[in-house]
């Protein structure tokens, strides 16, 4: 399969490592022109202001919503997981808007936000999960599957093609969750 991993910011390099150990072509997505003949897609860590803006500055931001409305699997990670939600609670801006959830920003706090923690993963089981500076899911609509919570609060999310997630499985020697990804494709 070929993956369009997006490389305008963060921490994309992670992802590619590991669905290329997984045998799977990866193309970093830079410019609108990159965007064409791809299998699924990963919307990475970094900082989503700055994505979103750069989104929209390079001219992708249409293209790529287009993708995620037609069906495309979908694995987004932290401010990836801000791009796709719907709203956020503590900024008025809102990017792809796909994923029927309220996302809150920075919800562990800005500076002293970054730590891991063993959760159970729905389907996976105990994954050890590292937050950085991490929002968390508030709010799910009924039809979006909650995949993992810690201390009553969504950190991972299904919603039909769409996988979401307030950690960084990139991180770390554990294939699993991108193995469902890929399962998803
Ligand atoms: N704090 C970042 C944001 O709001 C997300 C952090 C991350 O992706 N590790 O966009």
């Amino acid at each position: 399969m070929r993956i369009g991993i997006l490389a305008v910011q963060g921490a994309f390099i992670e992802h590619e490592k590991i669905l290329t150990s997984l045998g799977h072509e990866c193309v970093e997505l830079r410019q609108k022109s990159d965007i064409t003949n791809i299998d699924g897609l990963v919307l990475p860590g970094g900082e989503s202001t700055v994505q979103g803006k750069l989104l929209r500055d390079l001219d992708m931001f249409d293209d790529i919503k287009a993708r995620i409305d037609d069906g495309i699997p979908v694995l987004a990670t932290c401010a990836g997981l801000i791009l796709l939600s719907e709203k956020i609670s503590n900024d008025a801006n809102t990017y792809f808007a796909t994923l029927p959830v309220t996302v809150k920003r920075n919800a562990y706090g800005r500076q002293l936000g970054s730590f891991e923690q063993v959760a159970d993963f729905a389907g996976i089981g105990p994954v050890k999960m590292t937050f950085i500076r991490a929002p968390y899911i508030e709010k799910a609509n009924d039809n979006v599957n909650i995949l993992a919570t810690i201390d009553g609060n969504i950190v991972a999310t299904k919603y039909k093609n769409q996988i979401g997630l307030a950690f960084h499985p990139e991180l770390g020697d554990d294939i699993r969750i991108h193995q469902m990804f890929c399962d998803l494709m």
